[in-house]
């Protein structure tokens, strides 16, 4: 526990707040499961004051942990006692090279704040999540997958070098070619290791338009089988697709969407374009049994596009909702079967206000996101939004689903609702895992940084 005159060193060091109602609001992420108090938050305003931040804490042995927006959903920016560190104040962005078609960004930016800077200059990134209030730094600890994550990957795997602050306090840049375990650990890295202050992140020419075109499925194999070619032949730059059973509907939507069946399974393909795209080839050879609407956005537009909310969750609105959100990755042969167990047990009291994810994921070669080893990968989420009330009997529900996936060769995507012990860990990360013993004793060897998330050791 830091004494007052600790806080007090801090507090001339950098701007520390630690008022009740900051206190308050640093205390839960956007899952509103778990609460962990601070003790203080600090809010540097420049790469320098992450430094001495981080030097302060090694020197009296208090944790910090980093926070973006606090958008995970298992309390991974959270820290019972210790110092939350708020990067938003690292909000510079810019310039563009364009010769090596990359964008500078502080980490505490917001991808809002990204997506404006270069579509204001005819770029865009990679890859973008659904929520663009998150922040770079948020993003690229954790992966940041999106709808054009089949061709590209995470926004962790579009970045070219970062400028980053190790848990003993040491400022260095790192790229596939300089301080190259500092760039592998850190990206993904849920900031166990360095706090990531800029980055370089890659970007592409953009068109000013963006025409979808809502694909209906009735069969997951047969969508399954669509994505895959979509993959390969790069047709459409961005893909999202769901589940959706038949008492499913979301807020303001009006398509029909009747299925044969229990379920359908919606997609949504998109191309960029400034001319009339040839509709009948984009389209032609794919299995969907109707076209459920196409539309022409401004590309600002689409990529701000939230992801719907499913009703009865808008009628809960007034009410504290919560978000145990259960995401993983799936080796492709045993997908469908997978997802169509999960859904199975799947209570529908809770399926109702539960958005049904599918994406899959290209070429992914960030050492610290663990996937299956196959070519083909698909993103599996069950995203329930559920008053705050019903944890309790919905948690374990949620649980179980989470370890049917990993059963079935899974392995979990680390921002949602994860709960761990040591083994669990350990057999998440497999081979990988005495490396990550190794990295955290080079970049963090007091434990400093995040350190109620990972269960480095057994319980005593
Ligand atoms: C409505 C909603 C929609 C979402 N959609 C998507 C989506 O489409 N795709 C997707 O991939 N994710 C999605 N997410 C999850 C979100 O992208 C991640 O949870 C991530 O947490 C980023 O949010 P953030 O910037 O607020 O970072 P935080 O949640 O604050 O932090 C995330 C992690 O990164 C660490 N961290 C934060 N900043 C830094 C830094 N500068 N250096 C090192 N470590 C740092 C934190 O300690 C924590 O472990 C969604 C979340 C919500 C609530």
């Amino acid at each position: 526990m830091a004494e007052p005159a600790e806080l007090r060193a801090l507090a001339a060091l950098v701007d520390t707040r630690d008022d009740e109602d900051t206190l308050r609001a640093a205390s839960v992420d956007s899952g509103r499961i778990v609460t962990r108090k601070p003790r203080a938050l600090a809010a540097p305003r420049s790469v320098p004051d992450v430094v001495e931040i981080v030097r302060w804490a090694n020197r009296i042995g208090l944790p910090v942990a980093l926070r973006g927006r606090g958008h995970t959903q298992g309390g991974q920016s959270l820290t019972s006692g210790g110092v939350q560190i708020d990067m938003q104040g690292l909000d510079r962005i810019g310039p563009v090279d364009e010769e090596r078609q990359t964008l500078r960004v502080q980490a505490g930016a917001t991808w809002r704040e990204v997506v404006a800077y270069a579509l204001q200059r005819g770029w865009m990134p990679m890859v973008l999540t659904n929520n663009l209030d998150t922040t770079v730094g948020g993003t690229l600890s954790t992966g940041g997958v999106g709808q054009s994550s089949h061709l590209h990957g995470t926004q962790a795997n579009n970045v070219d070098e970062l400028e980053a602050v190790t848990g003993d306090g040491r400022l260095l840049r790192c790229s596939a070619t300089e301080n190259r375990p500092l760039f592998d650990a850190t990206r993904a890295g849920l900031g166990q290791f360095s706090a990531i202050t800029e980055a370089r992140i890659r970007i592409r020419r953009a068109l000013p338009r963006v025409r979808t075109f809502r694909l209906l499925y009735d069969d997951l194999g047969v969508l399954m089988r669509d994505q895959a070619q979509m993959r390969l032949r790069r047709r459409f730059q961005y893909l999202r697709a769901w589940c959706r059973h038949r008492d499913h509907r979301f807020l303001g939507e009006d398509d029909d969407w009747s299925a044969a069946g229990e379920w359908s399974y919606p997609m949504d393909v998109s191309v960029e374009c400034d001319a009339e795209p040839d509709e009948a080839g984009l389209l032609a050879g794919l299995h969907h049994r109707r076209l459920l609407s196409t539309v022409d956005r401004d590309i600002a537009d689409f990529a701000d596009l939230p992801e719907p909310v499913p009703l009865p969750a808008a009628r809960h609105a007034p009410l504290s909702l919560s978000l145990p959100v259960t995401e993983a990755y799936l080796p492709w042969p045993a997908a469908a079967a997978c997802v169509a167990r999960v859904l199975e047990r799947f209570p529908r009291a809770l399926l109702a206000s539960t958005n049904v994810m599918l994406r899959p994921l290209g070429p992914e070669p960030t050492p610290m996101l663990m996937l299956p080893a196959t070519g083909h990968i698909l993103g599996f989420g069950l995203i329930p939004y559920i008053p705050s009330s019903v944890l309790p009997f919905a948690l374990p529900v949620i649980e179980h689903a989470g370890r049917l996936l990993v059963a079935a060769g899974g392995k979990r995507y680390l921002t949602g609702w994860v709960r761990r012990d040591h083994d669990e860990w350990q057999a998440h990360y497999g081979p990988q895992w005495m490396t990550i013993l190794r990295w955290k004793e080079t970049f963090d060897p007091n434990g400093i940084l995040s350190n109620e998330f990972i269960r480095y050791r057994p319980a005593a």
